[in-house]
């Protein structure tokens, strides 16, 4: 018995297509664990969109990729001379550090593809202004590498990215990349592969900015943005009624109330994990709730499960591939085989089946 993500396959793809076609030259992201659906998966359907880059977060990544999807393989994490390079024209290497970039100019084969990598105030990774310049030195003095744009990793808006951007665009210009003599040998480098900005973000920017290219690189929004289309399902594998006072779990706890105790699928394995206590739980609050004999009194933490229409608590930590449920008297209790619905992150969820129909 498993824990299931159910994906609704025409109104996903529906969805698919459209984000595709409002952000042109679109590079879906493809890492980690595949936002639930496996990377594998997540290659196939950038086959699908035809589009003619995918980025995954790392070069341990690739391997799963480049057999199904023929198109260019940008790598977010930036290299590093401990990082293994595949010597393959698909790879473009992310690049934040002068050091890097010489290594990486100076090795023996192909000259690899490069994006610079312009710091943000994310402050992860990429190079400062004057090392952006000197990099983009680098690149025209040297030519051992081939220039495919800039990169910008933005944080998350709260408010409007614009300001940020056009003030990083000025050190981009000022580099002379993508303007100024000797450009025609770096024509990739009016690429900018930026993520976290809004539609109109880009249709703004892409005017303000008519010599470059603005490529949006989107996972959640993409592959997690309609989602209608998907549902997470776990299947009731046992039901116990309980008597208040009666043991359970690997804990010997005794049952707060009468009630159920119902066994569904899913555990820590696939990442199902306790839940932040509501805002509720203020001290008052507790108080309250223990003068009422609340549940949360008894220390029985929330669930991401869902049963008889409430999220339902742990009666006890998650177990491995399992999770034990308290469920009060009066509960509607469902039976064994029935399917519920469960709250995930999906980024931090491995299934045990995807189906898409
Ligand atoms: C993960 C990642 C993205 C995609 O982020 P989402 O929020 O999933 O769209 C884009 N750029 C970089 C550098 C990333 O690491």
């Amino acid at each position: 018995m498993a824990l299931v993500l159910r994906v609704d396959g025409d109104r996903w793809r529906a969805h698919l297509k459209d984000v595709r076609d409002r952000h042109p030259g679109l590079v879906p992201v493809a890492k980690g664990n595949g936002y639930g659906f496996g990377l594998a998966r997540l290659a196939r359907k950038t086959e699908w969109l035809e589009l003619d880059t995918v980025a995954v977060g790392t070069y341990e990544e690739i391997p799963e990729i480049q057999q199904r999807y023929a198109g260019s393989l940008l790598v977010l994490t930036p290299w590093r001379p401990f990082n293994p390079a595949p010597d393959n024209p698909r790879v473009i290497h992310t690049v934040g550090r002068l050091e890097d970039l010489r290594a990486l100019a100076a090795r023996d084969g192909e000259r690899p593809r490069v994006v610079l990598e312009r710091m943000t105030s994310m402050r992860r990774h990429g190079f400062s202004g004057p090392d952006l310049r000197e990099a983009a030195r680098i690149v025209l003095r040297d030519g051992g590498v081939r220039l495919e744009g800039v990169a910008l990793h933005l944080p998350l808006a709260k408010t409007s990215h614009l300001s940020e951007v056009e003030r990083l665009m000025n050190d981009v210009v000022g580099a002379g990349i993508g303007s100024g003599p000797g450009t025609g040998d770096l024509p990739g480098g009016r690429t900018i592969w930026i993520s976290h900005v809004t539609e109109m973000e880009l249709e703004l920017l892409s005017r303000k900015y008519p010599d470059f290219r603005f490529r949006p690189r989107i996972g959640t929004s993409l592959w997690l943005g309609d989602r209608g289309a998907l549902s997470v399902r776990a299947t009731v594998l046992d039901a116990h009624p309980v008597d208040r006072g009666d043991t359970y779990g690997y804990r010997g706890r005794s049952a707060p109330r009468p009630g159920t105790i119902l066994v569904v699928s899913g555990g820590t394995s696939h990442g199902i994990g306790l839940e932040a206590p509501t805002g509720d739980a203020t001290i008052r609050a507790r108080a309250a709730s223990i003068a009422r004999g609340g549940l949360d009194a008894a220390g029985l933490v929330r669930s991401p499960y869902t049963v008889d229409g409430k999220q339902r608590l742990f009666a006890e930590p998650p177990h491995m591939q399992a999770s034990m449920l308290f469920l009060p008297a009066g509960t509607i209790v469902p039976a064994v085989g029935d399917e519920i619905d469960c709250r995930v992150r999906f980024t931090a969820t491995d299934f045990d089946r995807v189906e898409i129909s």
